[in-house]
């Protein structure tokens, strides 16, 4: 993200875990329609349709490290984790 200089390793573990992965695609998609997809600065969060059903896309990379999801999510299953290798973003001129 331009504004933050946020910065990680492509390739590195994903620091967003999932607790319930079933949970987004039937659950959450019916009871509050996916609402990451929204409260997410950085559209981290993609629902992407895959078979014939629902499934969470987590953009990592993208990820601003703002804790939102952390508070926002209404199952409290998104579980953030600090990335590796001191990665994140660089608030430069702030
Ligand atoms: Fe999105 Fe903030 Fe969560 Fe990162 S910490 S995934 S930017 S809501």
């Amino acid at each position: 993200m331009y504004h933050s200089s946020t910065r990680h390793e492509e390739d590195q573990p994903c620091h967003l875990k999932i607790l319930e992965p079933d949970v987004c695609g039937r659950r959450c998609a019916e009871e509050y329609g996916n609402p990451c997809q929204y409260f997410c600065p950085a559209a981290v969060y993609e629902m992407v349709t895959e078979g014939d059903g629902l499934k969470l896309k987590i953009n990592a990379a993208n990820c601003v490290h703002c804790k939102t999801c952390d508070i926002a999510d209404p199952y409290q299953i998104i579980d953030w984790t600090v990335p590796e290798g001191g990665g994140g973003p660089n608030y430069e001129g702030m």
